[in-house]
């Protein structure tokens, strides 16, 4: 439980989180709940007008706090690490669009090729986006993913992966996202956390929980509390190392989706109030 009092002045939303929503219901709920910012994914967008919609987000008073998600660098086929990349500069394009100043990179990982080569190939995308990024003031966050995703989700699968790579790529436009779902279970957290503040590359934090047990790897996240990792503990890392951005609550899960949505959102206020 949080040791001070918390309020909702750094809680943000992921849109997939309350998935059944549309961009507009979504923005006008949460602003009526006290939420402060937002983080779209891509698929409320589709048919949408990227502009007007960060018009219609800061009308409710809400923060466009990222754009999720760009990333799946690797690739056997050259051609199709190139496509990634030109994907890319036009997912940069719609952040600017949208006014989202950063845009969260699920790196991808190529099962056919070995860890290392993926990670190249994440590391060469990058790079390639990042001129890019830099014109359109859009940053790129790495956001490592736990290690069940390595087959084809993301190659970096600990914060000491990302550290390493954004310390060795070294831009102002490139940090890294930090995720408890993914992180939680490394020995080296804090202290990777700490290194990743240090170095200013500390850009996001994302929560939510771990299920025990977990029935789907990937639809069946929990809420803040109802699982087994330390929220608050990973908060206090990430803010004694310098982070001082919102709190995003990210959840994938079939069973909430399914859920009264505003009845969701009251629980999910709750659940940041007392567990995160
Ligand atoms: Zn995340």
């Amino acid at each position: 439980m949080a040791s001070e009092i918390n309020d909702t002045s750094k809680l943000c939303i992921h849109t997939i989180t309350n998935k059944p929503w549309d961009i507009e219901t979504a923005a006008a709920r949460y602003a009526e709940a006290g939420v402060k910012g937002i983080t779209v994914w891509r698929n409320a967008l589709e048919g949408k007008d990227v502009a007007n919609t960060g018009e219609m987000i800061r009308g409710h008073g809400l923060e466009v706090v990222s754009l999720c998600r760009g990333g799946f660098f690797p690739h056997l086929e050259k051609q199709k690490r190139k496509e990634a990349i030109e994907e890319n500069k036009k997912i940069v394009e719609e952040a600017e669009a949208l006014g989202a100043p950063m845009v969260v990179l699920v790196c991808g990982a190529e099962p056919r090729q070995s860890l290392e080569d993926s990670r190249k190939q994440i590391r060469d995308g990058i790079i390639e986006t990042l001129d890019h990024a830099r014109e359109h003031n859009v940053k790129l966050a790495i956001e490592p993913l736990h290690p069940m995703y390595a087959d084809t989700r993301s190659a970096i699968n600990t914060l000491r992966q990302a550290n390493d790579m954004a310390e060795n790529i070294q831009s102002s436009h490139l940090g890294i996202a930090v995720d408890v779902y993914h992180l939680w279970w490394d020995e080296d957290l804090e202290q990777e956390i700490a290194r990743c503040g240090r170095n200013g590359n500390l850009l996001a934090f994302h929560v939510c929980d771990w299920k025990v047990p977990t029935n789907d790897f990937l639809l069946d996240r929990g809420l803040m509390g109802e699982g087994c990792i330390n929220v608050p503990q990973i908060r206090e890392w990430v803010e004694n190392a310098g982070f001082n951005g919102m709190n995003e609550v990210e959840i994938f899960s079939s069973t909430y989706w399914e859920m009264d949505q505003d009845e969701y959102l009251d629980n999910i206020v709750k659940a940041y109030l007392e567990y995160v």
